[in-house]
């Protein structure tokens, strides 16, 4: 095996669903740190849990680091395809005696577990199959397919210096003599992951606070195979902001719910940066400064709060910057999915451009732009609070004035306020009941630039003639 010397993350998930925003948070630290040092980032899809991993869950993570614009160097790599690489580091192993077959049936299992509860111990395998030098073996049984098991240290320490929580030490006699290979033959995540991450020349490993437990075990297969051992940071979890561990019940955690829901890749790398991890003060930054500031330092060790509303803030910021050539091409796709055929055009750009101010995701500038291109239905109560007696002869007026001009900005500023001076109306009283006819609603930006984005048909549509 070569010795890396330059820095190589990954991020390795299960593909069982979605992309998790815990992962992503992974995968956003380890790119940023492989890319801040000028290293390597690998995709690696760790599929051995054969029943609970589809391909469509496998589309899903990879679209959703497309959208986050995570670029991988290398991968995906499946591990179920390197099956035959983790069978020739078993047989390796097992003759090197640092792993040993054992054929404890799951009822001997059982019955060894209730012996030791029963004797008030700590359930543990009582290393039975495990070879000592003098000991002697009972002898395999008949139509038992054997697991493989790690032959754990039982003295002394497993310790490393975490790049999230600092020292680690762990006492081996805590740890059992993991089972590498199932009775299946298909390896376990524990034994996999090590091989992977040495094949793989991976250096730095950031993950969740989760698999702190599994690290001792993977660090004495590390041991065991001789193999140079990557640096470990574990990742606090994110509450939701119910103090509770995020999770589907409680909201969305899917990445691409939030790609469907309006919110903007940026947004999402920006904000999902700062979920465990700072530089200084600031909260609004590039991908390019994140990459810049992301040395590895200043990662908390306290659990993230998931928080919404600031989620929402950061996403409104970044609408706001958006070109409205882009957004024009958001909004028409999420238009799309209400059934709203609509080009992202000079138009819609330009709809954009007056909306995109006071929208905090894709899907509320879509709720604006709407009733350009779909009839509105406004309220009872907006048409009878606003539609006034007062107004309503004031509207054919400004109809037909509308009908005459041509189709400007301060052509219908005029047309309004000939109307207004012909009725004796104020603004309000007028512009209210226009917009409720026309946009479906009371409030609006300035009436002659929002009803300078409809076509004079609509607008004439919209509006009574007498
Ligand atoms: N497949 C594991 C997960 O999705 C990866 C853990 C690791 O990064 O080692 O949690």
């Amino acid at each position: 095996m070569s010795t890396p010397t330059t820095v190589r993350t990954r991020i390795a998930p299960s593909p069982t669903g979605y992309l998790h925003l815990g992962t992503a948070r992974t995968a956003l630290f380890s790119w940023a740190y492989a890319r801040h040092y000028g290293g390597q980032f690998i995709l690696r899809i760790e599929d051995t849990d054969v029943a609970r991993s589809t391909q469509d869950a496998v589309s899903q993570i990879l679209a959703a680091l497309r959208w986050l614009e995570l670029d991988y160097d290398e991968g995906p790599i499946y591990q179920m395809q390197r099956l035959d690489r983790y069978r020739e580091v078993i047989a390796g192993m097992l003759a090197a005696g640092t792993a040993y077959k054992c054929y404890c049936t799951p009822e001997e299992l059982d019955a060894m577990r209730d012996a030791q509860k029963a004797r008030g111990e700590k359930t543990h395998y009582d290393r039975r199959w495990r070879p000592e030098p003098g000991k002697v073996l009972p002898s395999a049984p008949e139509g038992v397919a054997p697991v493989v098991r790690l032959r754990n240290p039982v003295d002394g320490t497993v310790s490393w210096d975490d790049l999230v929580k600092g020292p680690i030490t762990i006492a081996n006699r805590e740890i059992d003599d993991l089972i590498m290979v199932r009775p299946d033959g298909v390896p376990t995540y524990n034994f996999c992951v090590v091989v992977d991450d040495w094949d793989m020349g991976i250096t730095h490993v950031f993950r969740g606070d989760e698999h702190v437990n599994n690290t001792p075990w993977q660090i004495n297969i590390f041991n065991a195979l001789g193999a140079p051992l990557p640096l470990f940071g574990h990742v606090p979890i994110i509450l939701g902001d119910d103090g509770l561990k995020l999770s589907k019940r409680r909201g969305a955690v899917g990445v691409m719910d939030y790609a469907e829901r309006g919110y903007l890749p940026e947004a999402m790398l920006n904000y999902l940066s700062r979920l465990g991890w700072s530089h200084g003060d600031e909260e609004l930054f590039s991908r390019e400064q994140m990459v810049q500031w992301f040395d590895g330092q200043h990662l908390s060790k306290s659990p993230a709060q998931w928080d919404p509303a600031k989620l929402d803030w950061v996403n409104a910021h970044y609408i706001k910057r958006t070109d409205d050539q882009t957004l024009a091409g958001l909004v028409a796709a999420q238009l799309a999915r209400r059934g709203i055929a609509a080009e992202p055009d000079a138009a819609m750009q330009r709809m954009c451009a007056l909306y995109k101010d006071r929208c905090t995701t894709t899907v509320e500038l879509a709720d604006w732009l709407a009733m350009y291109f779909a009839d509105v239905a406004p309220s009872a109560d907006d048409l009878a609070t606003h539609v006034t007696d007062a107004a309503r002869p004031a509207l054919p007026t400004l109809r037909s004035k509308l009908a005459a001009i041509e189709w400007s900005k301060p052509a219908i500023g005029t047309a309004v306020k000939e109307t207004l001076g012909a009725h004796g109306l104020k603004m309000p009283q007028l512009a209210h009941a226009v917009r409720v006819l026309v946009c479906g609603r009371a409030q609006t930006p300035s009436l002659d630039a929002v009803l300078e984005l409809f076509t004079k048909e609509t607008v004439l549509a919209r509006l009574p003639s007498a």
